[in-house]
C-alpha cells in the first residue's frame, strides 16, 4: 500500500515536470523581443538612459502586437519589430553595430518560418540598412538559405533592399566602446545588444529573427550564433520559437536555440523546462553567458537568462505585457 502510494506521487511529480505548460486556453498571438544580455547593472545606467531603453523597447512591442492582434503572420511581426530595433541606435544591430577590431561593421541576422522549417541568414554584411530583411529575402526570393558578405549585399540590393554607405553604421556609442576593448585588449566589453523577436500568429505559425553587430572587437570575418540556425535562431510549429543573445561562440557550439525546441520534442519538456536547462544548466556551466526569448505554439513565453540583465518585453492576446531591463 505504501509502495503503491510512492509510486503515485512520484508519478504526479513527473508527470508535472515534463507537461508541457499548455494554458486551458491557447493564446490567439503572443510575442517577445530582445535587446541584448549581458553584465547590465542598474548603476551603469542612469535614469534617462533607462528610460530610453524601456520608451524604444515599447515601442517595438507596440509595432509587432498591432500586426499580429490585427491577424498578421508572425514573420511579418518579427521582421518589423527587429527593423525598428536595428534603425535604433541604442541597440548592437543595423544603425548601432558594434565595431570588429580593425573598426569596421559586419552585420549577421536570420529568420526562420516555423511553418515549413523556411530560413534565411546573412553574415559579414557592411553596407545593408536592415540586416533582418535581406535575410527574410534570401528566404523569399532565392534558393539558398544563407548568404554572406558581398555576394549577400549584391543579392539583397537587386530585390530592393536598401543599401548604405558603410559610414551610415558609425555611432559615438560603439567607437567608444572599441577603444575600451583595444585598452584592455583582453577584457570583453561587458554590454551586449544584439536584438531578436519571436512570434506566434492566429494562424498559428511560429518565427523568430535575430540581428547584430556581432561582439565589440571581433576580428574580421569572425561569425556569430545569430545566423545560425539553431544556434542563435530557430523556429519549429511543433515545439517553439528561439531566439538567442550572448557570447556567440558558446550559443555555436551548444546548438542553444535547437536544443530547447529539440528536448520539447523528443523529450516532451515544457518550454520553461527545456529553456531553464539549456540556459541556466548546461550554458552555465560551460560558462556561456547569455539569455532567450522563446514563445511555443500554444502562446506560453520565456524570457531566460543566466546574465544580470537583459533588455526585453513580451505581450500576449491575454493582455499580459512587460518591459523590463533588470534581472
Ligand atoms: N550573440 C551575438 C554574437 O555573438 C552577440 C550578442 O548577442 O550580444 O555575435
Amino acid at each position: 500500500m505504501k509502495v503503491k502510494g510512492l509510486f503515485i506521487i512520484a508519478l504526479f511529480i513527473w508527470s508535472c515536470s515534463n507537461k508541457p505548460n499548455k494554458p486551458d486556453v491557447k493564446m490567439d498571438w503572443a510575442i517577445a523581443l530582445h535587446g541584448g544580455a549581458g553584465n547590465i547593472l542598474p548603476e551603469d545606467y542612469t535614469k534617462e538612459q533607462q528610460e530610453a531603453y524601456i520608451h524604444h523597447l515599447n515601442y517595438a512591442l507596440e509595432i509587432g502586437k498591432k500586426i499580429l492582434s490585427e491577424g498578421g503572420t508572425s514573420l511579418d511581426a518579427v521582421e518589423q519589430v527587429i527593423r525598428y530595433m536595428e534603425d535604433c541606435p541604442l541597440f548592437n544591430a543595423g544603425k548601432g553595430a558594434v565595431f570588429t577590431h580593425d573598426g569596421k561593421n559586419e552585420l549577421d541576422a536570420a529568420i526562420m518560418d516555423g511553418n515549413g522549417l523556411r530560413v534565411g541568414a546573412v553574415a559579414g554584411v557592411r553596407d545593408i540598412k536592415n540586416p533582418i530583411s535581406a535575410a527574410r529575402l534570401v528566404m523569399d526570393k532565392s534558393e539558398h538559405v544563407f548568404m554572406i558578405g558581398k555576394g549577400a549585399s549584391l543579392f539583397a540590393k537587386s530585390q530592393g533592399a536598401e543599401i548604405v554607405d558603410s559610414s551610415y553604421f558609425f555611432t559615438e556609442k560603439s567607437w567608444k566602446s572599441l577603444q575600451r576593448a583595444l585598452e584592455k585588449e583582453n577584457q570583453k566589453d561587458k554590454k551586449m545588444g544584439t536584438v531578436g523577436c519571436v512570434a506566434l500568429d492566429k494562424l498559428g505559425n511560429l518565427a523568430a529573427g535575430t540581428s547584430t553587430g556581432g561582439m565589440t572587437n571581433k576580428k574580421y570575418g569572425r561569425v556569430g550564433d545569430v545566423p545560425i540556425i539553431g544556434a542563435g535562431t530557430y523556429a519549429n510549429n511543433n515545439t517553439c520559437a528561439v531566439s538567442a543573445t550572448g557570447h556567440g561562440e558558446f550559443f555555436i557550439r551548444y546548438t542553444v536555440s535547437h536544443d530547447i525546441s529539440a528536448l520539447m520534442e523528443y523529450k516532451g519538456l515544457s518550454l520553461e523546462a527545456a529553456a531553464n536547462l539549456v540556459v541556466n544548466i548546461k550554458l552555465e556551466k560551460a560558462g556561456g553567458k547569455g539569455g532567450i526569448i522563446a514563445v511555443d505554439k500554444y502562446g506560453n513565453l520565456t524570457l531566460t537568462m543566466n546574465t544580470t540583465g537583459m533588455f526585453r518585453a513580451f505581450a500576449n492576446s491575454n493582455g499580459d505585457q512587460m518591459v523590463s531591463i533588470f534581472r
